[in-house]
């Protein structure tokens, strides 16, 4: 499938349409961006190793039955997906708290959230993504109840899917970030599952293996990304 013509560029990724009205390419640039854009950098390989681990992660997901963008690995940075009418909310899940909940609540960060909590963030860099309720996903018709509905049970069986696999590979999965739109009526997950939206820290050290490495100019972004892939069995070749 060939790349037609550039529908929208955002901070990390480029989509494009292609001959299929129904599909898009996701093409994963190097621009890693934090605090709604204020600080970005180009880190060599990165869209590369982001892509396969989407890839890789999405393919998990869809095995246990949960429906995604997923299509197919088109070249190292890119990526065929169904093009969703994707919802302007984010959903978070936290197994332990850090970023913007330690803040907002002023809780330490790694305390244990059990059970672990939900959060729905609206998409809005020039509001800086404020925190919204189901209430105003409604008044403002953001989605339907039963969409909402299922994002959240979606947005759970992510966590029960993930956190396994994330510990079996010697990591805890802290928090992540997801997205979701419709195709043809139906709730999918789009956009990405990828170092870049979500926390992992090594379950021995407590490192922190995500974009915190990025936000908190901790170094060795990439190469941490290729460790967390490495360790999951991601095949970076
Ligand atoms: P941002 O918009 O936050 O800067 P990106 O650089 O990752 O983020 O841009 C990707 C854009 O593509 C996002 O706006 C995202 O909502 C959208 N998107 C991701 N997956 C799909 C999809 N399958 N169908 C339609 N749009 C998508
Ligand atoms: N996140 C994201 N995109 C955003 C906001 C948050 O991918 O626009 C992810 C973030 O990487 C973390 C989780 O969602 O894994 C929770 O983020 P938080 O609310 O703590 O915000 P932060 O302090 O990271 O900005």
């Amino acid at each position: 499938m060939q790349k037609k013509a550039e529908l929208y560029r955002g901070k990390a990724k480029t989509v494009y349409t292609t001959e299929d009205e129904n599909r898009l390419i996701l093409h994963f640039r190097n621009d890693t961006s934090a605090f709604d854009g204020q600080k970005i950098e180009q880190l060599d390989r990165k869209g590369m190793v982001n892509n396969k681990f989407n890839h890789f992660i999405m393919t998990k997901l869809e095995e246990a039955g949960i429906p995604t963008q997923l299509e197919a690995l088109l070249s190292d940075d890119e990526a065929l997906v169904k093009k969703l009418d994707m919802i302007p909310v984010e959903c978070v899940v936290r197994n332990v708290a850090a970023g913007s909940i330690t803040r907002r609540l002023g809780v330490e960060e790694g305390l244990e959230l059990n059970p672990p909590t939900f959060e729905f963030f609206l998409k809005n860099d020039a509001l800086h993504d404020p925190m919204v309720n189901e209430y105003h996903i409604r008044s403002f018709g953001w989605a339907k109840d039963e969409d909402i509905a299922r994002m959240k049970e979606l947005t759970f069986k992510v966590n029960d899917v993930l956190k396994t696999l994330f510990d079996e590979a010697g990591m805890i999965l802290v928090d992540y970030k997801l997205e979701f739109g419709l195709f043809n009526g139906e709730i999918m997950l789009g956009d990405e599952f990828t170092p870049d939206g979500c926390r992992l820290w090594d379950k021995e050290t407590r490192n922190k293996m995500d974009k915190d490495r990025f936000r908190q100019g901790l170094g060795s972004v990439v190469e941490t990304y290729e460790e967390v892939a490495n360790r999951l069995g991601v095949n970076l070749a």
